[in-house]
């Protein structure tokens, strides 16, 4: 698939050989289309079947294009995409070390004014990378420890950075969660109700990383797991880029959740671009009460 991708890519290349230079970060004004890269291919969940349900919910908006670069183990050392034709990198990889020249190619994108949305156990991924962990905020598993940075939860009334020994990442069991907005006043979670319940499944907590630069949107508390708030929606900069960063989406059928899908919707417009310009989601499409699926068909495309 990736080999595909790359000959999309080359006569893209020679279409736009002798148009005018301009920085990326212009390249797309005036257009209606987010360009999103979605890299996936080596996952310990169900990329094969979670890859297309984002997808779907991207298109059905009809704000986003998206490329997909799926990278087999094999495939690893010849990837090396062109980071900056795209508005946005969307991870659903959670597989082997890129190539010390792909991580720095992506660094620079990143630090230039490219963006990134994590999803799930993509922030489980390059545990030893350190930009890519500063990008992420906070990750899980792969030998994360106090090494790695604080573990951060919301306790009484604010945003708490622990540095406390532990592993870092773990889960309880899979039930419907309730998610809390912690930052009412940032454009994905501006307008939105304020509580809302995701669809059952597992939630991460004792996440650890550097925490720099980074903003807790939204909390959920891990019951049968840390016993705390944990972060579920994040913002985190670094250099130019913007990068959202949601530990919903296990499977699936999870991404089925309206809450999924609307934060997907909202937080991938928002690291592209830096606004949000879907309309909130009301608290009867996106209730407290009950957990909610939606089928992508029924997702508005946005006026
Ligand atoms: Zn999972």
């Amino acid at each position: 698939m990736f080999k595909t991708f790359l000959s999309i890519l080359a006569a893209l290349a020679f279409q736009i050989t002798f148009a005018p230079k301009a920085s990326f970060a212009d390249a797309h004004k005036g257009s209606a289309k987010i360009k999103v890269l979605l890299i996936d291919g080596q996952n310990n969940h169900d990329w094969k079947r979670c890859s297309p349900v984002m997808m779907e919910t991207l298109k059905a908006t009809g704000r986003f294009t998206i490329e997909v670069a799926t990278v087999s183990k094999a495939e690893v050392a010849g990837f090396n995409p062109d980071f900056k034709k795209y508005d946005v990198v969307l991870s659903n990889y959670n597989g082997a070390s890129w190539t010390k020249k792909t991580e720095e190619s992506f660094v620079r994108y990143i630090k230039g004014g490219g963006n990134l949305v994590v999803v799930h156990a993509a922030d489980n991924s390059f545990p030893k990378w350190k930009e890519f962990n500063e990008m992420i905020g906070l990750g899980g598993w792969g030998g994360r420890n106090e090494k790695d940075g604080p573990y951060v939860y919301w306790k009484d009334g604010k945003i708490v950075r622990d540095n406390s020994k532990g592993r870092g990442g773990s889960h309880g069991r899979p039930w419907e969660y309730k998610v809390v907005v912690r930052e009412k006043d940032h454009p994905i979670t501006r307008g939105l109700p304020t509580e809302f319940l995701q669809v059952k499944e597992e939630l991460y907590d004792r996440m650890r990383g550097p925490a720099k630069n980074m903003e807790v949107l939204a909390t959920a508390f891990a019951k049968g797991g840390s016993e705390r708030h944990e972060p579920v929606l994040m913002t985190i900069t670094y250099g130019k880029g913007r990068i959202f960063h949601t530990v919903m989406g296990h499977s699936h059928t999870s991404m089925g959740g309206v809450a999924f899908q609307e934060t997907l919707i909202r937080g991938t417009e928002w690291a592209a671009t830096g606004k949000v310009t879907f309309p909130p989601i009301t608290a009867a499409e996106l209730p407290v009460e009950r957990a909610v699926y939606r089928d992508v068909k029924d997702i508005k495309p946005l006026k």
